[in-house]
Parts: structure tokens; C-alpha cells; sequence
């Protein structure tokens, strides 16, 4: 792995600095599990700064496409990428433990002198990806699969609001 990408988060933020690269598809084995093949890469930028609290933190924009396989129909399915996340660096695990839960919308990480980005550049294209990819013509919200749900079903809209997301 590329020492270019190992970097000390604690010392991005303070300068306000930013990486950008590529991560290959071929070299992001867990990622890949969910591909349709390996072929393209993704692009991110990750800026460091301090948020409102004045915490060493980083906004990491991630671009490219996901070749995925609609659930449905099984024909191939590319995912536009266009994503942003606000993450926030502590220390230790300890800090990290100690943190009160779901209280805001920005991750913590632990930081370190050595952070891996391409690391995290996967992690979160793998949470981006649907459970279950589907053309929008193959969502159970097309006029065909609503005829067959019970409109008056309050499941019945909470599937179609999950599976419109
Ligand atoms: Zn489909």
C-alpha cells in the first residue's frame, strides 16, 4: 500500500490540508465482494478541519461508479457515486468508548500519525452500496408491485420508503 495514503489526521486538520487520489476497484478486495467486476476507481478528497466544536476533523467526498447487479432483474446495475461524510478524530479507543452515542451526525475515528484513507475511502463505499440494488423499473415502487400492495398497509409503506432510499 502507498505511504501517500497513510496519513496523520491530527496534522491535516490543524493545517486545514487535503488528500485526493484514486482507489482502484481491483485493489479494494472487501469492496469488490459486492462488484459486478473490478474494472474503474473511485476518486475522494479528504479535507481536514476543525469542526464547530473544535475537534480535529475531516469531510471525505467520494465519486465514481459501483458496478452492481440489480436484484431483480440480475442485468447490470451502475451505481452513480457522489458522497460526502463528516468524520471527527479522537485520540484512543478509549476516547472513542467514552463518547456519548448518536448525538450528532459526524462519525468519530480513531486518528492516528499513520491513518490508513484508502482504508476508509472502502469502508464507506461499501456502506453507500444498497443491500439490495435495484434498476428503478425492478423497485417495488413501479405501478406493478403497488397494485399488488395493500395501499392502506402501513408495511406497506414503510417497505416502499426503504426501498426508495
Ligand atoms: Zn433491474
Amino acid at each position: 500500500m502507498s505511504s501517500e495514503f497513510l496519513v496523520d489526521v491530527f496534522e491535516l486538520a490543524r493545517r486545514a490540508a487535503a488528500v485526493e487520489g484514486t482507489l482502484a476497484l481491483a485493489a479494494a478486495a472487501r469492496l469488490r465482494n459486492g462488484l459486478r467486476h473490478a474494472e474503474g476507481a473511485l476518486t475522494f478528497r479528504l479535507q481536514g478541519l476543525h469542526d464547530a466544536r473544535g475537534r480535529p476533523a475531516a469531510v471525505l467526498t467520494l465519486r465514481g461508479t459501483l458496478p452492481l447487479v440489480c436484484d431483480r432483474c440480475l442485468q447490470p446495475l451502475d451505481m452513480a457515486l457522489d458522497h460526502e461524510a463528516t468524520f471527527f478524530f479522537v485520540r484512543s479507543e478509549t476516547e472513542l468508548a467514552e463518547l456519548p452515542v448518536g448525538d450528532e451526525p459526524e462519525e468519530p475515528l480513531v486518528g492516528s500519525r499513520h491513518f490508513d484513507v484508502l482504508a476508509l475511502v472502502e469502508d464507506e463505499a461499501i456502506l453507500c452500496q444498497p443491500i439490495s440494488p435495484r434498476h428503478a423499473q425492478c423497485s417495488p415502487v413501479s405501478s406493478q408491485q403497488q397494485r399488488v400492495e395493500r395501499s392502506d398497509s402501513p408495511f406497506a409503506v414503510l417497505t416502499r420508503l426503504r426501498h426508495a432510499r
